[in-house]
């Protein structure tokens, strides 16, 4: 093992490994710290890929079984689940390997072991010592256990839950968020009975209030059962299953052949002895940085999941760019409110930039516009169900604030939205650009030209 690097990086994830290719190509001698056998951290090993695999499979049976209605009958799909495992693990498996490849191209080195910290520019890993000029924390997070519930391997996190051991018949779900949404749309699919517990009175909390109850609609539509405005009281594992008491909108006992805890995910700044290098982590386990990253520890940057929210992957790669940017000498930010978010449930929901309840808050001049996608010749030329396209803008300049969108694909359409208030577009840069026909994209064509009162599409 090296035992001294100009810039040492701490976990292998989204953030860590792009920040080390990054740091690597501008010509900084790095290593990357990583526990697990493979790079690529939760967003590889357990997380988005694993998880888009098998929502993928899940849309192809969804797909096939509607369109029974256009007088095609697929029959019952044949579930193999090894070789659906299988199939994940593959994915799996050939994306991490050729990160390896990558590492190995830029000469980065990759020491296997657990890093903490034992100075300001030292660290441990395995009882041995590395030093460095610059360091970058990208440790992550973990999910979150509710206490006092009974250590039962039929009680699943996110990972257990993708390890796809089984169907059950009955799943609970605690916690409405991306996760829960995302895997009840797996489970749902594949035959389970899905129900969902969820604290607050909305699912995807954060997401805008309108497109979120579109997305809920249509669930509950598929045969999921959603309670809101519910928590569990008390849980119980007993021979028949896991009893879980409820108390809210829902009151009564749910009883589950497994349950799947998806109530949010805990940074893991506390757990590298950071104090001993001085850097600032709060009892949340988040680690704040400014827009270059930097902790309180000029010489220490911190990037993704351990920063706080969003949790996001592709947030964790642009942070990686920005603090390999600055920490090679160079001028780079990044912009923390304008993240994308996903959830690729079906259908999809997407949202950037200011949502309406921020920009009450924030008192910021706004207005909304919206295209249903009932009207969008596309949309149902597709099969698609309900689906609703709605930007927030500046009611003075018409600039494009934020967007959510609620229907099929709508994670890759939310794209152009992204650009647009990057670039500062106004409503009338999308109205007078002109988007192909049919397609999904003249839903935010057809919003602005609304606002703008040219809509002759509905
Ligand atoms: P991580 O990916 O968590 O990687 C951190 C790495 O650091 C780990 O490999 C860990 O072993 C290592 N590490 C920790 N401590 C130490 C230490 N002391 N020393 C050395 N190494 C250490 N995000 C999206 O954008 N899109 C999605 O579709 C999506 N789907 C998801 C689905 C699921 C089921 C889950 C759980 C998450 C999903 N996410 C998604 C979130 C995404 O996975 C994370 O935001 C992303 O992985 C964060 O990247 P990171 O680099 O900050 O940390
Ligand atoms: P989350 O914070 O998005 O959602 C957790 C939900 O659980 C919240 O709605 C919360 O109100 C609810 N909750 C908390 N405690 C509860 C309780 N005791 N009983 C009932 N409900 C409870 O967290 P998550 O869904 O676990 O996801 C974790 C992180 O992973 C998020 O930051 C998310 O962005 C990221 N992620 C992203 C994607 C994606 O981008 N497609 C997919 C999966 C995960």
């Amino acid at each position: 093992m090296t035992t001294s690097v100009e810039l040492v990086v701490i976990g292998a994830g989204p953030g860590g490994y792009a920040c080390a290719f990054r740091a690597a190509d501008l010509g900084m001698k790095v290593a990357i710290v990583e526990p697990r056998a493979q790079l690529g951290g939760v967003c590889l090993n357990e997380g988005c890929i694993p998880s888009k695999a098998l929502l993928h499979s899940a849309e192809i049976i969804k797909e096939a079984h509607h369109m029974r209605d256009w007088g095609l009958d697929f029959g019952q799909p044949k579930i193999d689940l090894d070789k659906l495992r299988g199939k994940k693990d593959e994915i799996v498996a050939s994306l991490t390997q050729g990160l390896a490849g990558l590492a190995k191209r830029r000469k980065v080195e990759i020491v296997s072991g657990y890093a903490k910290f034992t100075g300001s520019n030292e660290l441990s890993i395995n009882g041995e010592s590395l030093s460095f000029e610059k360091a970058v924390i990208a440790a992550g997070s973990e999910p979150i256990s509710l206490p006092g519930w009974p250590e039962d391997e039929r009680i699943w996190n996110s990972t257990g839950a993708l390890e796809l051991r089984s169907i059950p018949d009955q799943l609970v779900i605690v916690g409405g968020g991306i996760i829960g949404l995302e895997m009840a749309t797996v489970y749902s699919a594949l035959g389970s009975e899905v129900t969902i517990v969820e604290m607050s009175a909305q699912i995807a909390g954060t997401a805008d209030p309108e497109c979120a109850a579109i997305l809920h609609q249509t669930l509950a539509s598929e045969g999921i059962t959603l309670h809101t405005n519910t928590g569990v009281t008390a849980v119980t594992a007993t021979a028949e299953g896991i009893e879980l008491s409820c108390e809210g909108a829902f009151t009564g006992t749910l009883l589950a052949d497994n349950v799947i805890q998806a109530v949010g995910r805990r940074a893991n700044g506390n757990k590298l002895d950071a104090n001993l290098a001085g850097i600032e982590v709060m009892d949340n386990g988040i680690i704040v940085v400014d827009e270059q990253c930097r902790t309180n520890q000029p010489h220490v940057f911190a990037i993704g999941d351990v920063t706080g929210n969003p949790m996001l992957a592709h947030r964790a790669t642009h942070q990686g760019h920005v603090a390999a940017e600055v920490a090679a000498g160079h001028e780079a930010a990044l912009d923390n409110d304008l993240i994308p978010s996903v959830a690729y449930t079906q259908p999809e929901l997407a949202w950037v930039g200011l949502t309406v309840a921020e920009a009450k808050a924030k008192q910021v001049p706004h207005k909304t516009t919206s295209f249903p996608w009932a009207a969008s010749g596309r949309n149902l030329a597709s099969g698609g169900g309900a689906g609703l396209t709605k930007l927030i803008y500046c009611p003075e300049t018409h600039r494009v604030l934020g967007a959510s969108i609620v229907g099929k694909g709508a994670g890759e359409l939310l794209a152009e939205l992204v650009l647009a208030i990057e670039m500062s577009a106004t409503l009338e840069d999308i109205a007078l650009t002109v988007h192909a026909h049919p397609t999904l994209s003249e839903t935010i064509v057809f919003s602005a030209e609304r606002a703008l009162g040219t809509l002759t599409d509905l």
